[in-house]
């Protein structure tokens, strides 16, 4: 299951109406858009959240794979794509920027759906990793459900039902399942290949529990194709010290692997987090692009 976010202005209603989204793919130059021609990789019970105006106002089920179509609700015979969905309305849309602090760090730095400022970028379709949709799903269920359910006890109104809600219940708790699922199955296995690369050891300071060892991504999960994700090459075995300033951006490596460490660590604090300037890792010419990925993107 894939996530997707959509950006609809005007033709929301409608769109909605029809239960589906369509897009044109040949913009005036004759090109299609990276957002345009997204919308063919939409398989059947893939996720949607709906972006109208700066608010995700709906989530939906695709419930079919794209197809070839001229727009339903369109005044042309343009040929385009179609995905056929199952719309769930919020009760209470989420708006970007009221929780863009939290959402921010969400976002990657390829295809993000929203400016660094929480503006929606222009496009179409856009990708949601599933970090980003979980942060999404609990925002939505804290103010839709739980908010609600508090309201309605505080005024004894239980017995009030909205049948809005009662459907968006289990869309958002089957929908945060699967991407859980689907992140803690590719977590295992990346860290199955990635661990005898390392000698099933922490790459910096050699400790060999497998409790405290963690897959670290140098590309994060939320950058990469799902290739990328399961690439051993993509990252290194850790300690969960070591992999926390990794994944935070305190430290990175170079070509040679030789450490680098983040300004905002003083050095007279290095032996208290285990680090010093001259820590390398066996790094291979595979793992190169990674961590050159990593050094540019993520280290600060
Ligand atoms: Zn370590």
């Amino acid at each position: 299951m894939n996530h997707y976010i959509v950006m609809q202005g005007l033709t929301y209603e409608e769109d909605k109406e029809a239960g589906l989204i369509w897009s044109s793919q040949q913009d005036k130059g004759g090109k299609t858009p990276h957002s345009w021609a997204r919308v063919k990789e939409v398989k059947q019970d893939d996720r949607i959240f709906h972006c109208v105006k700066g608010k995700i106002v709906a989530i939906s089920v695709a419930t079919s794979d794209s197809e070839k179509a001229v727009n339903p609700v369109g005044t042309t015979e343009e040929q385009g794509v179609l995905v056929k969905l199952q719309y769930f309305e919020l009760e209470r849309p989420l708006t970007i920027k009221k929780y863009f602090n939290e959402l921010r760090t969400l976002l990657p730095v390829k295809y993000a759906a929203f400016k660094q400022n929480g503006d929606g970028n222009q496009g179409y379709l856009y990708p949601c990793n599933e970090e980003l949709a979980i942060k999404f799903l609990h925002i939505i269920s804290d103010t839709n459900i739980y908010q609600v359910e508090e309201e309605q006890l505080e005024l004894a109104i239980g017995t009030v039902v909205h049948t809005e809600r009662n459907s968006l219940i289990p869309v958002i708790t089957e929908t945060e399942a699967a991407a859980r699922r689907k992140m803690r199955v590719a977590n295992e296995k990346f860290k199955a290949l990635v661990a005898p690369y390392w000698n099933h050891k922490c790459a910096l300071c050699g400790i060999e529990l497998p409790e405290l060892l963690r897959a670290s991504h140098a590309k994060p999960w939320r950058e990469c194709t799902s290739k990328e994700r399961l690439d051993p090459y993509n990252g290194l075995l850790l300690c969960r010290n070591h992999d926390a300033l990794y994944k935070q951006g305190y430290i990175a490596f170079d070509g040679t692997g030789l450490i680098h460490i983040s300004d905002r660590i003083p050095s007279m604090n290095y032996a208290m987090y285990d680090i010093h300037a001259k820590m390398r890792v066996l790094r291979t010419e595979n793992n190169k692009p990674y961590f050159r990925w990593h050094r540019k993107y993520v280290f600060q």
